[in-house]
């Protein structure tokens, strides 16, 4: 033992000797909540509602006390939008008054344990709002898009995808060239099935969209089982190899069903194939892997990163769908991101209409900064919503490159939103209200 050895032996002895009393608590909890001596400081966190896309928008302000320095994030549950937009302004943004925005995991966690509760969507979109604004404002601080601060590119852009849909296969493989004639790589293929409200597909005419709107949401599983997979494999063999097809049979399955689907697609040689099952049947996602060799992707429902990790562990799927706004923005979907490489699994950020471009901008620093990217769904924003959002991320021939600006490089023109109010009454989307031919309520 050195000299010095013996000294600080002593003073354990002697601080373990001492009287609760008398100790000091550490100097950290006594400092906490802790701040740079010159760090900014937020002075208000602003919620908006718009609607330019048509669907609600929940969009976020964090402002500082230095000039010009604000974040926007992207909150928008377009289920709950008014649940969302009130615990950001009367739980969660309260708390950031005064603190150093750089603070993030610190303020995350804070705020995520603030309700005691943990979880669920209306919580994590609201907590997502803040953070991802947080991430804008470090940017801005740093001089650096938010990609940088994720660890940098790595690609030059991210491959996405776009959304066809149709009756018949040969409607829908010419779509899906004149996609891939744009540029796309990825298309998305969603078949309508007569006489349900099969998802994702587009009405044919007004006439179409008058008998959907007239009759609520019916789905008819057997139908689908029927239909779909033949359609599929005449799409490819239209198409050929040269473009990849996904496709999102929407959690409407039973295991069973989704396993029938598995073996019938093969042929179809998917990119993907999203939610064969719904989130409370993910422990069946090892089966349907045995069922056949299509690649498995999940996850757009989920709203709390660890629903993954059992899915990863277990090697069940091939792509976790992200969605940033629903799993509590960049602070958790980073550390999502980073699991996926580690097990081997790729990334597909859930990307429809109903994630605004500043979403889409949080989306699309994941995707350059990560190996792990797969590919990137892309909805095609409105001329109202890229009035609303200068700097929206748009496709350049199948693929989306990130802004050099520094933070999200999206903006935000508070004058032009007011101009798209959110429709009052707010009601439910239709196809969230499905039901069966006997009239029981479906999983949308
Ligand atoms: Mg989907």
């Amino acid at each position: 033992m050195t000299p010095s050895d013996h000294a600080s032996d002593r003073q354990d002895r002697q601080d373990r000797a001492a009287p609760a009393a008398a100790r000091q608590p550490p100097e950290v909890l006594a400092a906490a909540p802790w701040s740079t001596p010159r760090g900014a400081r937020v002075t208000a966190v602003r919620t908006f509602l718009c609607a330019p896309q048509g669907c609600p928008y929940v969009i976020v302000r964090v402002e500082t006390d230095q000039q010009g320095l604000t974040g926007l994030g992207c909150a928008s549950d377009p289920q709950r939008t008014l649940a969302v937009r009130s615990v950001v302004d009367d739980y969660l943004g309260p708390m950031l008054v005064g603190r150093d925005p750089a603070d993030i995991e610190d303020i995350h966690r804070l705020l995520l344990n603030s309700g005691y509760w943990r979880g669920g969507s209306i919580a994590h979109n609201a907590l997502a709002g803040i953070d991802v604004a947080l991430w804008d404002i470090k940017g801005k601080t740093a001089g650096l898009p938010v990609y940088q601060l994720l660890g940098g590119r790595a690609r030059v852009a991210a491959d996405a995808y776009t959304h066809v849909s149709g009756r018949e296969a040969g409607e829908i493989a010419e779509q899906v060239l004149a996609a891939a004639a744009r540029g796309y790589r990825h298309v998305r293929v969603q078949v309508a099935v007569p006489g349900t409200d099969t998802y994702g597909t587009a009405p044919r005419d007004a006439a179409e969209a008058a008998v959907r709107r007239a009759r609520s949401g019916r789905w008819d599983p057997l139908g689908y089982l029927r239909h779909v997979p033949p359609v599929l494999r005449e799409i490819r063999e239209r198409v050929g190899p040269g473009v990849e097809l996904l496709h999102d049979a929407h959690e409407r399955l039973t295991p069973s069903q989704a396993r029938e689907l598995v073996r019938q697609v093969e042929d179809a040689r998917l990119f993907f194939l999203e939610d064969a099952l719904a989130p409370e049947d993910a422990s069946h996602f090892g089966r349907l892997r045995e069922a056949g060799s299509v690649p498995l992707a999940v996850g757009e429902l989920y709203d709390d990163v660890q629903q993954y990790m059992p899915l990863l562990e277990a090697r069940a799927i091939d792509f976790a769908r992200i969605r940033v706004p629903t799993l509590g923005g960049l602070t958790p979907t980073r550390k999502l991101v980073a699991a996926c490489e580690l097990f081997g699994a790729r990334t597909a950020p859930h990307g429809p209409g109903d994630v605004s471009p500043v979403g889409m901008a949080a989306n699309l620093a994941l995707d350059i900064s990560s190996p792990a990217f797969g590919v990137q769904e892309a909805a095609a924003f409105k001329e109202a919503t890229l009035e609303v959002f200068p700097g929206a991320p748009v496709p350049r021939g199948g693929a989306l490159y990130p802004s050099e600006a520094p933070g999200l490089g999206v903006e935000f023109d508070e004058r032009a939103a007011a101009a798209h109010p959110v429709p009052a009454p707010l009601e439910h989307d239709r196809w969230a209200l499905l039901r069966a031919a006997d009239g029981s309520a479906m999983r949308p």
